[in-house]
Order: structure tokens, then sequence, then C-alpha cells
């Protein structure tokens, strides 16, 4: 019996697939290209429990049709992690809302038209975007948990880029619950969602680490190679957690009984910037000098201004404990240090 992973290239996934090869799992990743697929099966060192397919376009209806139909015996495990995070784009429902949406319509109704009675677990992707509306991410006067959501509108995600990639998983995640809502006698399937904050933490593969890292990673990079004159946005604050994690979460979403039907909220709590300048500064004497000072008045006051997160449920739930700040953020840095040579 397989997991099948959809956009089992992207950052996130790749730790999934890991997971998942580690623990004697068939994998059916899928990719946008044969280049992309063959890339990572080689990555793997080709391992015969990973196979790859080609969809080449969440945005269509029907795009993983093939895929699924081809596994549909096969397949009892999905978790649905591809979609487009980014914010660069003035292309709002093209580029991110509806390739979102449609992404997860279809590859449920792909699972209702050819597996429906063989899917007994479906595990998608979401994030906080789908809790906290953009204006609250950095609002320390709240407090959000798993019965939040984000309550942008259609029109309202077409404000800017940011706005957009919001409404994409709010609208994504809904779509999921509603579909199951609609469709709880004709699939056979429990649906559990995963909701992470900022996720950093290492490349699976170091060759992976190019000059520009994914959208939540290169949060970290550019402070790597920010000028020292650089002025840090107090304003800007979130709350992170680490890929590692981010991937058992996942595993365990469709491994335990107790998360169906569940949203799961992984955070470890809040960062601001000036919190990863000074982690910067306290670890590599190689930067010190090159990027913006430490600010130890900021220590006690870390991320002061994001808002804030009682996950204490799917914490319980998952019951592992999540990797600290300082941890995830170093061993992202090494990573892109040790690539430049300047380790
Ligand atoms: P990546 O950009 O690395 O992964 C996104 C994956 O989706 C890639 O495999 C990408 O393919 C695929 N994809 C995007 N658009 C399309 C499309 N139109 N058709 C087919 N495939 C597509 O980002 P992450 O690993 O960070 O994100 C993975 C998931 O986690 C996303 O759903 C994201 O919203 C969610 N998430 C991420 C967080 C973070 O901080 N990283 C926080 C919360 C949620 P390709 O590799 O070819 O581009």
């Amino acid at each position: 019996m397989s997991v099948f992973v959809s956009g089992a290239t992207g950052f996130i996934a790749q730790h999934i697939v890991n997971d998942l090869l580690n623990q004697g799992y068939k994998v059916i990743g899928t990719a946008r290209s044969q280049e992309k697929a063959d890339k990572l099966i080689r990555q793997f060192g080709n391992n015969p429990n990973l196979s790859m397919e080609i969809v080449s376009d969440i945005a269509q209806l029907g795009a993983f049709d093939k895929a699924i139909e081809k596994h549909s015996n096969d397949i009892k495990y999905v978790l649905h992690t591809a979609s487009p995070f980014h914010f660069d784009t003035i292309e709002y429902e093209k580029d991110l809302l509806i390739p979102a949406v449609n992404g997860t319509k279809g590859i449920l109704e792909s699972i209702k038209k050819y597996a429906a009675d063989k899917v007994e677990r479906v595990v998608i992707t979401s994030s906080f975007a789908s809790v906290v509306n953009v204006e609250d991410q950095a609002n320390s006067k709240i407090v959000l948990t798993e019965k939040d959501w984000n309550t942008v509108s259609w029109e309202g995600a077409q404000k800017d880029g940011i706005y957009a990639y919001y409404g994409s998983k709010a609208f994504a995640e809904r779509a999921a619950w509603d579909f199951l809502k609609e469709n709880r006698d004709s699939v056979k399937f429990k649906l559990t969602a995963v909701n992470p904050v900022y996720v950093f933490g290492p490349q699976l593969f170091d060759e992976d680490v190019k000059a520009q890292l994914n959208t939540s990673c290169e949060f970290i990079n550019e402070l790597v190679h920010a000028d020292p004159e650089t002025k840090i946005d107090a304003s800007v604050a979130g709350n992170f957690i680490d890929v590692r994690d981010v991937s058992k979460a996942h595993l365990l979403a469709f491994q335990k009984q107790e998360t169906v039907g569940e949203r799961l909220i992984l955070s470890n709590g809040p960062f601001g910037k000036q919190d990863i300048i000074n982690v910067l500064n306290k670890n590599y004497p190689q930067l010190k000098g090159k990027i913006p000072p430490s600010n130890p008045d900021t220590d006690a006051k870390i991320g002061k201004n994001a808002c804030g997160v009682n996950n204490e449920k799917s914490k319980s739930i998952l019951g592992f404990k999540f990797m600290a700040f300082e941890e995830t953020v170093c061993d992202t840095v090494n990573q892109i240090l040790k690539k430049e040579n300047k380790f």
C-alpha cells in the first residue's frame, strides 16, 4: 500500500518523502515535469520504493486523474502538499487562488472517481495563513487557535500577493472540508489539515541550496546576506516551526486516530527579524560586521509583535516536542554557509 504525495519536489514535501521512505512506505510522488521527477529519483538514490508521476499544473481540474487512476488499487494515504507559495504576482487568481483551490478540489475529485473505496486518509497541507487574517499576523493583542479562520473574501484576497497567498490557503482548505461534507457517502477517507506557521530548516539535499531559497527560508537567507546598514523592520513578525517537525506531523496526521477531522497548527512560538539577526551574530563570527548588529534589547521581547498562537490541542494530539528557534535557524544557516564555503 502506497502514500501518494503531491508536489513531492517541494521544500517540505522532500522531507516528508524522506521520512516516509525511512519508515518503509512506498511513495508515489508528483512533479511538474519529467526532469524534476528524474532529479528527485536520483536524489533518493533510485530507491525502489519511490516512483513519480507527472502532474504539470494543478490549476487544471482533472490534473490528478491519470496518476490516481493508474495507482487506484494501491493508494491508501494521500498527502496533498502541492500549492503555489510565493507573493510575487499581480495575477492573483491565475497564479495563486485558482491553483490552490482547484488543486485541492481536483485531487479530492480524482480520489472520489478512481479510489473512493481505497483511500483511507487524506492530509491537506494547509497553513496558518488559513487561520489568521493578514492584518493580524503582527497583532500581538490576539491569540488564535485551531478554531479560527482567515475571513478574507475572494475579492479582498486580490489586494496584493500576500493577501492572495493567504486567501489561497484559506479557500483551498475550506474547499477540502466542504468537499467532505458534500461527499461523505461517496468516499471512504478521513481528512486532516496541517497548518504550519513560517517553516524554516535545511533543504533535504545540499545541492538544492541556491542563491534564492523557497519563500519561507528566503526570510533567513536574505538576512544572512543583508548589509550592516539594513534597517530591521520590527513590525515584521510571525511564528516559526522547523521543517522536520512539519514532516513528522504529516506522517502522524494519517497514522493517528486522534487527528481525524482536526486542523493541526504547527508553531513553536513567535519570532521577529531582529531575533534571526541576534542568532546570526551569536553563532557566526564570520558574519559579524557584515550583517546588521545584534540588538540585545529585543532578546527579552522575542517576536513581541507577532500574533499569539494557542496550539495546545495540536501539540497534545501530536505528542512530540518541536525544535527550538536557535536550532532551526542555525541548521538553515549552516547549510547556506557551507554551500558558500564560509563555514
Ligand atoms: P515549495 O514551493 O517548495 O513547494 C510547493 C510545491 O507545489 C512544489 O512541489 C511545486 O512544484 C508545487 N506546485 C506549485 N504550484 C503548482 C502548480 N500550479 N502545479 C503543480 N505543482 C505546483 O514550498 P513549500 O514546501 O514551502 O510549501 C509546501 C506546502 O506547504 C504548500 O502547500 C504551502 O502553502 C504550505 N505551507 C508552507 C509554509 C512554509 O513556510 N514553507 C507554511 C505553511 C504552509 P515546483 O517544485 O515545480 O515549483
